[in-house]
């Protein structure tokens, strides 16, 4: 039965015309094999195909990630995508998207949540924030020492009760029962992807050595399912080294703008020779999370040809600000970070790694706190790391990659969507756009120009690190699980729909 759906729908693709180059698609070998991974979905049954739906878009362009675009309408059904074509269908709603772009929800993979408030607090304003940015599931870091099997039941239910958002639990393994854990991690909780921090931050998060490395590694094998070391690569006795140089030689007076020194690239770099090498040698992937520098991402660029193991992520602050923007007086350590912000050579170097696809997945590495929490207005060394970035991480991206740099649409938006899908083994019910998927998806203006204000970005933090910037390119509507939750930057859902996605 589902062969007959996807047969009727791959005809209906190549009944439409493509008036300009952007709208072709011609290689139907991609859209036959993304058929056959659809077909293990369960698929909606052919007497209800395409008869009527909840909610129709009509004459957006639909980007499938990596392929093109292409100008159809979408139908939705039961929280599902049920077919794409320009077909008679009886919609209880309709959306005219006439003009603009319709892409699968944004799959954040890099986020934490509950640091700086309660974690329950958080998902309720902070997915809320997601969703009117056009992120629809977000990769969530769960820490601290205790064992995960006590705590995620509790971590479940409050998404369940606050999300509305999806969220991809990843856990962290900082210690000897967490990690020897692992292999209950993988089969009772359904997670398969395990942070380390091979540097940490002092007092905070405890760092690991190379020996506990191998240690999870040997782990993952013993839980014979293929899982995924996310890794905080940074040398941490080269950063050692140089945060005690630049403190010792300029103490209090050390501005946000020395930061970057403490961090310096080599330290980066040296931690993706190591970590790759360790990935190879014990045939585990690994995922390198927030590549900053220029040194790292061509050096991941030459592994990634030869290593089938290594897989990378920026942020969108690592591809929107570079320390040559900073204004000391406004900025003061606002935009502390680790790793630090750097120069605009980085940043160029990183969207070239974006269109030659080394970045596989773009996130944000948001971390909620208001600006009497980050303690921006004292010294360098007492201001802590992090900043709010959901609410700007798409329209940051359109902007600078799109609209500054020319990117194609369907390449960028391939790093927010199916590459994350693929890497944490969610695809395609995430990050695509085809029959039997989740309804998540978004609506883009590219021609709204609109400047950011924290205030509209419902995070329940204070500031954001693109206060007053105007961009173009924004999220106009947002659907997550068939229903639309966010219209013109406003909240319109009614409940929360998030979960805990098991893999
Ligand atoms: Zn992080």
């Amino acid at each position: 039965m589902a062969q007959d759906i996807f047969a009727q729908y791959i005809s209906n693709l190549q009944r439409i015309t493509a008036p300009t180059k952007e709208t072709a698609i011609s290689d139907r070998e991609i859209l036959m094999n993304i058929q056959n991974k659809l077909d293990s979905l369960s698929a909606p049954s052919a007497d209800r195909f395409c008869q009527d739906s909840d909610i129709s878009v009509i004459g957006g362009k639909i980007v499938l990630p990596d392929h093109g675009v292409l100008e159809s309408d979408l139908h939705i059904k039961d929280g599902k995508i049920l077919c794409l074509g320009k077909l008679n269908v009886n919609a209880k709603r309709t959306v005219n998207a006439q003009g603009k772009y319709v892409i699968p929800g944004i799959i954040d993979p890099h986020v934490h949540l509950g640091l700086f408030a309660d974690l329950e607090h958080e998902l309720a304003t902070e997915t809320k924030s997601a969703i009117i940015g056009g992120v629809t599931s977000l990769g969530c870091y769960f820490g601290g020492q205790e064992p995960h099997l006590d705590k995620f039941f509790e971590i479940n239910n409050s998404v369940e009760q606050n999300s509305h958002t999806d969220i991809i639990p990843h856990l962290v393994i900082g210690n000897k029962t967490q990690r020897e854990q692992i292999y209950d991690y993988v089969h009772k909780l359904g997670v398969s992807s395990f942070k380390l921090y091979l540097n940490g931050i002092p007092g905070m998060i405890s760092d690991v050595d190379d020996g506990f490395i191998l240690d999870v590694m040997d782990e993952i094998k013993k839980s014979g399912k293929k899982c995924l070391i996310c890794a905080h690569a940074e040398n941490r006795d080269i950063i050692k080294r140089s945060y005690n140089k630049v403190k010792e030689d300029l103490g209090d007076e050390a501005k946000i703008y020395d930061w970057t020194r403490t961090h310096p690239e080599i330290a980066e770099e040296e931690a993706v020779i190591r970590l790759s090498y360790l990935a190879e040698k014990c045939e585990v992937d690994v995922y390198f999370v927030h590549i900053s520098s220029q040194e790292a991402i061509q050096r991941l660029e030459r592994i990634k040809r030869k290593n089938p193991y290594v897989h990378v992520e920026t942020t969108s602050p690592y591809l929107s600000i570079s320390r040559d923007m900073y204004n000391f007086d406004r900025d003061r350590n606002l935009l502390k970070m680790e790793p630090p912000f750097r120069d605009s050579e980085d940043v160029e170097e990183l969207w070239r790694a974006v269109k030659n696809g080394t970045v596989d997945c773009i996130g944000t590495d948001n971390v909620t706190q208001t600006l009497s929490e980050k303690n921006s207005n004292g010294t360098l060394w007492n201001a802590m790391a992090g900043y709010p970035a959901l609410g700007t991480h798409l329209p940051v991206l359109l902007h600078e990659g799109i609209i500054v740099r020319g990117l194609s649409i369907e390449k960028l938006i391939s790093a927010l969507t199916k590459r994350p899908a693929e890497v944490f083994g969610v695809y395609p019910r995430k990050g695509t756009l085809l029959p039997g998927s989740d309804a998540d998806i978004v609506l883009l203006d590219m021609n709204m120009e609109k400047q950011v204000h924290a205030s509209d970005l419902m995070s329940r933090s204070d500031f954001s690190i693109y206060e007053g910037r105007t961009l173009k390119g924004w999220p106009i509507m947002t659907i997550k699980s068939g229903q639309i939750v966010a219209e013109n930057g406003q909240y319109v859902g009614t409940h929360c729909t998030g979960i805990c996605l098991k893999r």
